[in-house]
């Protein structure tokens, strides 16, 4: 494991001119902590494995690559996931049977949902398999999973229909604009907007839906898309999602004042569209849903839906209810998290199953992850001495931990 020092490194925005950024070159993972040994387990009345601030188990994150083909800035800045950089080597991947196997532990205390992810979920090779493998497991109650996959579209127009045929029921594509400037110099690989749109349409024609996409708002790059985006998606049964710029990581160079807070992007839309807050459907969703209104002023659900995730300006951390597991095995209980518990051992030739659910059930018990609220209460008033300490520490890439 290589742990290397700090680079001043040049950002795309200032290409001719070195930027201030200072940038530390990391690699993954950054530690691991110990499973507890004596689990003081709770559910709820469904079944779910309740944490120490009472949020149950209900959502598994899989990431299934830390490669990815696109090099966005706000996520795998060139300068750092460039030729040097060690990615995980094959032999530390999990297997397919072994992603399955850890699954089913996950269902056992209550996860009703998967979403695969990474890095770029679709590099992995034959990821049909596990989507079909994933499909078949139900839950205690005998429902089958939801099934879902975020991913950069890249390479969605190909493979749309065997990921339906497989299983997957849902996806979510990424696009941070539809000027093919402004979505290449935030790619930075140089892929067009128009490959992402035809994998969108191929999703939709194989009934991969409802379909949503994320959009990154960073200011002063990509907030010009914000009305372009909101039209081009209005009507087309395609959830379009505002997502705030966020300090994951250590090497995207994230400032506070490159984030817009989904207000001010709430704002911008009103200007132009008539929209209404709506109720939320679950618990624990990380968008807050705004409808269309019609001519007459009433809502018209056959214009789509607008969402924000707003974890800078408005954390969610009370309802959360996300585990992250990534492509080595290691379980990470925050998005922003510095060091996961590797479960690798317990899933990799084990002949006891119910070891694996025993620890994943003893780690989610004790789990008190709040990140986003933290950061939300220092910057409401940074003079106040906070219990904040998890801000300081370094937290691992969203690449690696599955977004
Ligand atoms: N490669 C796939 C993709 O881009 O959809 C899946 C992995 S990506 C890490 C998952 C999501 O995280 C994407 O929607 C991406 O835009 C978002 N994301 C990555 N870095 C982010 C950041 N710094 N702030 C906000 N969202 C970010
Ligand atoms: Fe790749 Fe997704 Fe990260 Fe962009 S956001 S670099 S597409 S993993
Ligand atoms: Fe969940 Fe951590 Fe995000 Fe809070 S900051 S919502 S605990 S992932």
């Amino acid at each position: 494991m290589k742990v290397r020092s700090s680079v001043v490194c040049a950002s795309k925005s200032t290409a001719h001119a070195v930027s201030e950024r200072v940038i530390p070159i990391i690699s993954q993972p950054l530690g691991q902590l110990p499973i507890p040994q004596f689990p003081n387990i709770g559910s709820d009345t469904s079944g779910h494995a309740l944490d120490r601030l009472n949020r149950p188990l209900r959502d598994l994150r899989i990431s299934v690559t830390d490669r990815c083909n696109f090099r966005c800035s706000y996520c795998m800045p060139k300068e750092i996931f460039n030729n040097e950089y060690t990615y995980l080597p094959q032999s530390a991947l999990l297997s397919f049977e072994e992603i399955t196997r850890a699954a089913q532990s996950f269902i056992a205390l209550g996860v009703e949902k998967i979403r695969l992810t990474g890095g770029e979920p679709l590099l992995r090779k034959n990821l049909e398999v596990l989507i079909a493998q994933l499909a078949a497991l139900r839950t205690a109650s005998g429902h089958a999973l939801d099934i879902t996959l975020t991913t950069n579209g890249s390479l969605l127009a190909r493979k749309a229909q065997s990921l339906k045929d497989a299983g997957l029921q849902r996806v979510t594509v990424s696009l941070d604009g539809l000027d093919d400037a402004v979505f290449k110099s935030m790619n930075d690989v140089d892929f067009p907007v128009s490959d992402v749109l035809e994998g969108i349409a191929a999703a939709q024609a194989a009934g991969l839906g409802p379909i949503k996409v994320n959009m990154v708002v960073k200011r002063g790059t990509n907030e010009q898309e914000i009305l372009p985006m909101a039209r081009y998606f209005k009507g087309t049964g395609i959830a379009l999602r505002f997502i705030e710029y966020m300090d994951v990581g250590a090497t995207n160079g994230w400032r506070m004042h490159e984030v817009m807070p989904s207000a001010e992007v709430l704002q911008l839309l009103q200007t132009e569209l008539a929209l209404t807050p709506l109720t939320a459907t679950q618990k624990g969703e990380t968008a807050e849903r705004w409808g269309h209104l019609n001519a007459q002023g009433e809502h018209d659900p056959s214009l789509g839906e607008i969402g924000f995730i707003s974890s800078v300006t408005k954390a969610f951390c009370s309802d959360c209810n996300r585990a992250r597991l990534t492509t080595e095995g290691q379980l990470y209980l925050c998005l922003f998290a510095s060091q996961g518990y590797d479960l690798k051992p317990l899933v990799r030739d084990n002949p006891h199953p119910e070891s694996l659910t025993q620890a994943i059930a003893a780690i989610w018990s004790q789990r008190t992850d709040r990140y986003s609220e933290l950061r939300r209460q220092e910057m409401n008033d940074p003079s106040v001495p906070s219990d904040s300490a998890a801000l300081k520490r370094r937290k691992v890439e969203m690449s690696y931990i599955g977004g």
